[in-house]
């Protein structure tokens, strides 16, 4: 089973999580009220929040790998050398 962390984190943790969000590598996190479209989270040190700023959606928990700085970077290289094979 994964393990869950729960805001508040670093900005170490922070900039990990939003660095998962935009790698494309896994569905990110999405606004769980309504939108047109889906809205990305962004987490901030005291959790995740709706780009959207009249929005009050918040999520405060996350995968703990999310959150590792190494564990992302294995996870983004993993893309890059996948990447590659298809070639
Ligand atoms: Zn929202």
């Amino acid at each position: 089973m994964l393990d869950l962390i729960h805001a508040p984190w670093s900005p170490v943790q922070v900039a990990a999580l939003n660095r998962v969000q935009r790698s494309g590598r896994m569905h990110p996190f999405t606004c769980g009220a309504s939108h047109p479209l889906h809205v990305t989270l962004i987490a901030e040190t005291d959790g995740w929040h709706c780009p959207d700023e009249a929005c009050d959606y918040r999520q405060n928990w996350a995968h703990a790998f999310m959150a590792d700085p190494d564990a992302v970077a294995a996870l983004i290289e993993a893309k890059y050398y996948d990447n590659q094979e298809q070639q």
